[in-house]
Order: C-alpha cells, then sequence, then structure tokens
C-alpha cells in the first residue's frame, strides 16, 4: 500500500512567536525534551511495574505524585490523560444517570461533554455578559440555593478557575465556600491555572481539582492531573472486584510512556514558573495596554487582566479587511511576515492571544508589530 506524507510537520508554529493560548503553557523545557527521547517507546514507563501505575519507583512515579499533591495542596494526586478525564471520572465516581450537577457559565465544552457522557443534567449560573463576563460567586449562590430550594438534588459543583474564552479567573475560594455550606462537593477546573499560577486546594475548599500537562504544565501529553481530597479517595479510587489492585476510574492504569515522562521531567521547572505568575500578568498588561493604544482594539473580560488569556474586539481590524485586497486574511499574512502566528486565519472582528512565557523585548516586538499593520493599512 501507498501513503501519502501526512504533513507531519510545524516548524512554523514551533519556530515563530505563537501567540495561540492553547500553546503557550505546553512549551517543553530542554530537560522534558530529553525524557521524550529516552521515553518514546510504548509502554516505556512500565518496565519495573508490579502492578500499580502510581505505586512504580523507577521512574520515581509514585514521589512525583506525592510531590504533585503538595504542589497544589491536596491529599491524592493521580494522573489521567488530560483534564476533560479527569472531570469524567469524577462525575462518573459521584454520580448516576439522570442526577444534576451545577456548573458555571464559562464552562468548556469538555465539561458539558464529559456530564453528557455520564447523563447528567447541568443547571447553568450564568455570566455576568459582555463586555466582562465574569462568574460572580452571589449568582453562583443564588442560583445553587434556588434549585435546592425547587427540590433538585445537586450531586456535584463544577468551577472553571480560569476560563478559555476570557481568561477570567473565578473567586474559587468564595465559590467553595458557599457549595461547602450546601454540602455540595466542588471540582475546580484548573487546565489555564495548574502550573502556571500558584493552587491551593484546601485553601480553595475544593474536593477535586483537575489540571491539564499538555494545556499548562511544559507536558507533551495528552496528560492531566486529578487531585482528589482523602475523605472522596475511596469513592473516586474504588477498585476492581476482579483485578483487585486496579483502580476502576483509573481503567487501572492511565498515562503510560512519554506523556508522563515529560511532566515529571518538566515538573521543577513548573515549580519554578509558578512563582514568577505575578511577573506574567505585569508582561500582559503591559501588551494589553500597548495593544489598546491602536485604534478599535478593546479588551474584554475582567479588567485589568488577571490571566495572560486576553480576548481583544478589534472592530478597527475589522473595518481595514473591508477594503483590504486581502480581506480578512491581511492581518494573518502580515503578521506571518513578522514571524508571528497564532491569530486564526481571516479573523479579524475579535481574537484571543496570550504572551506566556515571552520576554519582555518579545512582547514589545508583537505589541509594535499589531501597530504597525494597523498604521500601514488603515
Ligand atoms: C483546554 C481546556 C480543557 C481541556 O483540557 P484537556 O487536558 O485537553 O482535557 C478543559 N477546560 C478548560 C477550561 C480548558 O481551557
Amino acid at each position: 500500500m501507498e501513503c501519502q506524507d501526512y504533513g507531519l510537520n510545524r516548524s512554523v508554529e514551533r519556530r515563530n512567536l505563537n501567540l495561540n493560548p492553547l500553546q503557550r503553557g505546553g512549551v517543553l523545557p530542554k530537560e522534558a525534551r530529553v525524557a521524550l527521547y529516552e521515553f518514546s517507546d510504548g509502554y516505556s514507563v512500565c518496565d519495573y511495574c508490579a502492578g500499580r501505575l502510581d505505586e512504580i519507583s523507577k521512574p520515581a512515579i509514585s514521589s512525583f505524585l506525592e510531590d504533585m499533591a503538595r504542589f497544589i495542596n491536596i491529599d491524592i494526586a493521580r494522573t489521567v490523560h488530560g483534564a476533560r478525564e479527569g472531570k469524567f471520572a469524577v462525575m462518573h465516581a459521584l454520580c448516576n444517570p439522570g442526577d444534576t450537577i451545577i456548573v458555571d457559565g464559562n464552562a468548556h465544552y469538555t465539561t458539558h461533554l464529559a456530564a453528557e457522557r455520564n447523563g447528567l443534567e447541568i443547571i447553568e449560573v450564568p455570566n455576568s455578559s459582555h463586555p466582562e463576563y465574569i462568574i460572580n460567586p452571589e449568582k453562583y449562590r443564588e442560583v445553587l440555593e434556588n434549585s435546592i430550594d425547587e427540590g433538585k438534588e445537586i450531586k456535584l459543583a463544577v468551577l472553571t478557575h480560569v476560563d478559555g474564552n476570557y481568561g477570567n479567573l473565578t473567586d474559587a475560594t468564595r465559590i467553595g465556600k458557599i457549595t461547602a455550606d450546601n454540602n455540595i462537593p466542588l471540582l475546580l477546573n484548573c487546565a489555564y491555572s495548574m502550573g502556571r499560577l500558584p493552587i491551593d486546594a484546601k485553601k480553595m475548599n475544593v474536593d477535586f481539582v483537575v489540571g491539564s500537562g499538555h494545556k499548562s504544565m511544559a507536558a507533551s501529553g495528552p496528560i492531566g492531573i486529578l487531585g482528589i481530597r482523602e475523605e472522596w479517595a475511596a469513592k473516586i479510587l474504588e477498585r476492581s472486584k476482579r483485578h483487585q489492585v486496579k483502580e476502576l476510574e483509573m481503567l487501572g492504569c492511565t498515562s503510560r510512556g512519554a506523556p508522563i515522562a515529560t511532566l515529571m521531567a518538566s515538573f521543577p521547572h513548573v515549580i519554578d514558573r509558578v512563582n514568577s505568575w505575578k511577573d506574567e500578568i505585569k508582561k500582559t498588561r503591559h501588551f494589553v495596554k500597548r495593544l489598546e493604544e491602536i485604534e478599535g482594539v478593546t479588551q474584554i473580560g475582567v479588567k485589568p487582566t488577571e490571566h495572560d488569556l486576553v480576548r481583544f474586539e478589534t472592530p478597527g481590524f475589522d473595518e481595514i479587511a473591508q477594503n483590504h485586497p486581502r480581506k480578512g486574511f491581511f492581518l494573518y499574512e502580515e503578521l506571518k511576515k513578522r514571524n508571528i502566528v497564532g491569530i486564526k486565519r481571516g479573523q479579524t472582528k475579535w481574537f484571543k492571544c496570550s504572551v506566556y512565557g515571552f520576554t519582555k523585548e518579545q512582547i514589545d516586538y508583537i505589541s509594535l508589530s499589531f501597530k504597525e499593520i494597523a498604521e500601514k493599512n488603515r
């Protein structure tokens, strides 16, 4: 049989300044690239396994998981294949089909899919709508308590710590208090926060946290972290009846090779970078300020931003597109000429971007490029 070359080349996206928020926190440091090569074969972490992935001591997965649990201040940590699989596992362990959960209005689609695959009903806490789209803790309380008053039994509360549309950071501590007061376990989705900013699960009063290795923890992935409070361990980590050492929700073993090896190799780098979160915010706010100096460019979501993912409305660029011979493609093409990628092709009404991990000089170069493109084409 003949086959085509499958286009396995991403040098453009890798070598240029990539503003796609999805890509910024998953860039591997050198140590992780070495580990990726070392553990590139299938089942590569399983050479010395005695039946439980989380107990393997060479490579030191068991100590790594203990360190990870300490890093996010929760009792127990497991790896899963991504934030979504973590959410699915918690919902699956806690709920039965037909049960109801409460979810914030900025939830990721994977929260909805995890619920749907589990046959769950969702009650949604609306955001404050344009232009801030805030998830207000008092609104969360109102929707939750009204539903309970109407006789709904709510099995689980889910909160998006930082959402992927506006980069809004929710007040998990206050919402954690509200759900705890109502005796409802809370799952905090930290896909955009764990590995970027400090997470203290106990301080925030949450029962479960999920993180995403490929999104925010400098891992090649797919890999996620599921953090569990002790009191839920028996339920979430229930063992198989037939294969008594195997944890059912984990389907026995989760990440079994390069994904976990890169996560482990990157961990010191991740611990270190979380301490620089305040600098990242400063850099992002500086970037937003520069971009908003361009006519017809406004950041939406909470201001000043509290996360590196920022969303801009850009009627200024859209107006240029109307009269430009390349129409909506001009922005992408002009950026690419300047070695900047990651803004969707053809899109000029709005865009999301992130300068996470870039130097001040790179950020100044990027904002200057946007300015130049606006001025040149106006
Ligand atoms: C990216 C993202 C996810 C999905 O993470 P995976 O690890 O790929 O499952 C979930 N929630 C939010 C808020 C995200 O931004």
